[in-house]
């Protein structure tokens, strides 16, 4: 169930739409729905250190990238009811009652995917995330053209911003070219925003950056959170929170896409092992094991971690220092930091 119209072009998500090379190749996504092949993730520190993490990678539309998951999950069998969205959720016997504005459907489970601020789980009364497990975010949609963003930019580089003292004091922000739009984004934790226009007008107005969005016009305006630790819960009742929903994502970068996508597999395939082997009062157990197995206790390291880096500019430049080399889990778990 989806609460957007998912046309022929999907809807706009926002989001920097920045993914590993390996994603591309395990969902073998067309090299003509990416708008740009990255070499490298480019690191500033407005103190004026300059870090460069060479790696492939690529820069997607969300609208694009989403369609094409769609499409795959609607190929193998999968009933796509979009424009509709859920409007609440009760518990009758053995079964949950869906309600959306067109009717009601009943389901054994539920598998919530509908983001950060899900609608389901506050209907269900689920907890919430502690505030500082949430990061707002904004993003602009700039438009430009494509020999220009090649030269400030580069053709092949995403470019991040950090600076505790003088920036942001937990979060980061960003720069993604697409073909002819910069993706402009920043994101702070929330109980730390005192005025997140000013403090978004102060990154856009590192030197870099004012060049870099010269000429360019604003078509996209969106604000939106990114949880960076888990919901307090993840499973109860034959209810699996993926995804944002459940606050599964990198704690320090904000990546969100590989991990939505593997909850959502490692639920479904929690549900068919669990009724097959008779083990359905074990389901919530096996559910967050089989994450932890998979990423989860990576991303739970990461989560105490993220404390330690941002905590000076001094232990976040040595964080950046590192990432230039090694993955932010092999930090994490080597205990480089
Ligand atoms: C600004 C920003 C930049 C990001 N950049 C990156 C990045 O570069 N790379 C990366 O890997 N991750 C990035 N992320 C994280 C990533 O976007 C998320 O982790 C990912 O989208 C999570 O997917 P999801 O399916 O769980 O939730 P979502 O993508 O939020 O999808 C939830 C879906 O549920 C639908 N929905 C909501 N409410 C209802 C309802 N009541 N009924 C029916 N449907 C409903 C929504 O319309 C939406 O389609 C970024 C996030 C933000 C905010």
């Amino acid at each position: 169930m989806e609460k957007e119209k998912l046309g022929k072009d999907g809807r706009y998500k926002a989001c920097g739409g920045a993914i590993a090379w390996e994603l591309i190749e395990e969902i073998d996504y067309p090299e003509n729905k990416i708008e740009r092949i990255i070499e490298s993730l480019e690191l500033h520190h407005v103190d004026g250190e300059r870090y460069s993490k060479k790696g492939k990678g690529a820069v997607i539309w969300r609208s694009v990238f989403d369609k094409f998951l769609t499409n795959m999950a609607i190929e193998s069998g999968t009933l796509l009811k979009d424009a509709e969205a859920l409007i609440n959720i009760e518990k009758g016997g053995e079964f949950y009652n869906i309600i959306t504005k067109k009717g009601i459907y009943k389901a054994k489970y539920v598998i919530v995917a509908d983001g950060a601020t899900s609608q389901t789980l506050k209907a269900l009364k689920w907890p919430y995330f502690e505030k500082n497990n949430l990061i707002l975010t904004i993003t602009r949609e700039m438009k430009s053209k494509k020999n220009y963003i090649d030269g400030v930019l580069g053709k092949n580089a995403v470019h991040l911003f950090f600076g505790i003292k003088n920036l942001i004091p937990i979060g980061y922000a960003w720069l993604f070219p697409k073909k002819e739009t910069i993706t402009v984004g920043w994101g702070n934790q929330i109980n730390l925003i005192k005025n997140s226009r000013a403090e978004f007008k102060k990154f856009v107005h590192l030197p870099f950056v004012k060049e870099a969005l010269k000429n360019a016009s604003l078509e996209i305006f969106k604000p939106h959170l990114i949880p960076v630790g888990l919901r307090p819960m993840l499973y109860n009742e034959n209810v699996f929170a993926v995804g944002d929903a459940g606050g599964i994502v990198d704690p320090i970068s904000g990546k969100g896409i590989p991990y939505a996508m593997m909850s959502g597999q490692i639920a479904v395939e929690t549900i068919a092992t669990c009724e097959k082997k008779d083990k359905i009062d074990k389901m919530g157990a096996i559910y967050e094991r089989n994450l932890d197995k998979k990423f989860l206790k990576v991303l739970k390291a990461k989560r105490m971690a993220r404390d330690k880096i941002f905590e000076s500019d001094e232990t976040l430049k040595k964080f950046l220092s590192l990432w230039e080399t090694y993955r932010s889990s092999q930090i994490i778990m080597g205990k480089m930091i």
